[in-house]
């Protein structure tokens, strides 16, 4: 089995980190250890920023056109291959089948469509000082930039730096998360059989500590796109900011859905379940703290616990499994922790909230039933920090006033969902919430045009559409004077 060790992608090569060294890769639906990832280190990283420097010339200067059938290529190569991507998700992630073939591989394939695409459309500003100048915005690559990506959704965060960045003429040094490091390997045979040239992209697999720090402290990247935890991400911003290194920081949430008794009461179940519970709970985007309004709140607690111990916790590659394996045994025994946190604090755990223990080749995944709980103030510990795991907390307001309140009431800011059929108050309520992503009446609704990012300690920057090809360019006003 060559893939059960997996290579590092430099200067379009596959190769083993230099000092030949390896971590484990575990399989969370099984808890079994299944390949193995290079522990690459800075050496491997100056390769690969070597490699990147040396391709930067021609990748830049090839040319829109080009760069677009390239780019466009590997969503061909991606899509091609969408099952064996799906099933390596799933596989290394613990997440349903179901939803790396619904989800994550076909968006991982459309960020490299959308901006092979949106490059070809992406233009500056010019302006004009009349009768005297004219000033226009030359908008060029930075050069040699780091991608960094988290394990809950691998190569659809992967891609959806690397594409940008790429598009826009820059070569790339990229670490996936070393929990999750399947479909990145697979990706860069992709772009090799894309006809990528050697060193535009550079895949380095390892620790954050180690390969990740590697990236962020060479002084020839120029800007760093992260996603992952607030407190690696203020790490990264304490290297990165007295360098003066572009950053662009996606962070973590702890997001609140507000519910209005005048809400569509059937969607808002529906939605309201995939939002806490989808990938187990394990998308930035979750939201994990549910204010719901005082007259329905017995009616949405009674509904929303039934409708959570139906759901299938199970083999990630069943298709009657709603949920799948955590992705880690640490992972799983955080989220545990903050189940008896949320006792401890006063809480009332309505359903789940308890490991599974499964049998035969299951036996040792990592997987825990689903929980909502009850009866805590907003500014408990389990109501103020990320759990990033399938657990909800409820709570019943009043007044639109106080549900904004408690919605704001945290360091994060990262997204928000109210549920309501008065467009004046969702508009009220929209303007008030402090929050980079708003979504009326729906949840994960994404057009990839639109700005995607979080406030306060959810993150700086933003990425998606116009604002990821802005990061990636340096602006430069030229003033003619006529
Ligand atoms: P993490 O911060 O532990 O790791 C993310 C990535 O950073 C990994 O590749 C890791 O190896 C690397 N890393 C770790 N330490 C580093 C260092 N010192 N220098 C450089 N790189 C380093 O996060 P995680 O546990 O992989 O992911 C979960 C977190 O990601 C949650 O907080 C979640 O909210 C957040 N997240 C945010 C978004 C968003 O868009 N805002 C999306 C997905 C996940």
């Amino acid at each position: 089995m060559a893939d059960k060790y997996l290579k590092n992608y430099i200067n379009g090569a596959l190769i083993p980190a230099e000092s030949g060294e390896y971590l484990d890769n575990y399989n969370p639906s099984t808890g079994k250890v299944y390949s193995y990832i290079p522990d690459s280190d800075e050496t491997d990283i100056k390769n690969a920023v070597d490699a990147a420097e040396k391709a930067f010339p021609i990748w830049s200067k090839m040319g829109l056109e080009k760069r677009f059938r390239i780019l466009n290529r590997i969503a061909d190569v991606i899509e091609q291959n969408m099952d064996e991507f799906a099933k390596a998700e799933s596989r290394d992630n613990g997440k349903p089948l179901s939803m790396a073939r619904n989800v994550d591989i076909p968006r991982a394939q459309a960020n490299f469509r959308f901006f092979a695409t949106a490059i070809l459309h992406f233009s500056s500003e010019s302006h004009h000082m009349e009768g005297e100048a004219i000033n226009f915005t030359l908008r060029q690559p930075l050069g040699i930039v780091g991608c960094i990506s988290p394990w809950n959704l691998p190569l659809y965060l992967f891609t959806w730096k690397i594409a940008p960045a790429l598009a826009a003429g820059n070569c790339v040094v990229a670490k996936p998360s070393e929990m999750t490091p399947m479909t990145a390997f697979m990706l860069a045979k992709a772009c090799k059989e894309a006809g990528l040239p050697p060193g535009v992209l550079n895949i380095v697999h390892g620790l954050g500590g180690k390969a990740g720090q590697a990236i962020i402290e060479h002084p020839k990247v120029k800007a760093i796109s992260f996603t992952g935890g607030t407190e690696t991400g203020k790490k990264i911003a304490q290297i990165a900011a007295p360098m003066f290194k572009k950053l662009s920081l996606e962070l973590g949430g702890k997001n609140p859905n507000i519910i209005f008794e005048d809400c569509d009461f059937d969607q808002m179940m529906v939605d309201t379940l995939r939002s806490s519970f989808s990938n187990s709970g394990q998308i930035c985007l979750c939201g994990s703290r549910i204010y719901v309004q005082r007259s329905i709140y017995e009616k949405f607690r009674d509904e929303l616990v039934k409708r959570t111990q139906f759901l299938k916790v199970g083999d990630p590659f069943s298709s009657i499994s709603d949920l799948g394996a955590l992705v880690s045994q640490q992972h799983l025994d955080k989220v545990l922790s903050y189940v008896n946190l949320a006792e401890v604090e006063g809480g009332t755990v309505l359903c789940g909230g308890t490991k599974i223990e499964m049998d035969g080749e299951l036996e040792g995944g990592y997987y825990m039933r689903p929980a909502v709980i009850e009866g805590l103030p907003n500014n408990c510990r389990t109501n103020q920090e990320e759990i990033f795991g399938p657990v909800v907390t409820i709570q019943p307001f009043d007044t639109e006033e106080e549900s904004i309140e408690l919605a704001n009431g945290t360091q994060f800011g990262l997204s928000s969902t109210v549920w309501t059929q008065d467009i004046s108050k969702a508009n009220r309520v929209a303007e008030k919430l402090q929050a980079g992503i708003v979504w009326i009446n729906c949840w994960l609704l994404r057009d990839l045009r639109t700005p995607f990012g979080g406030a306060k300690s959810s993150g700086v920057g933003r990425e998606g559409g116009l604002e990821a090809l802005r990061f990636f360019t340096e602006p430069k006003n030229v003033c003619i004077k006529y």
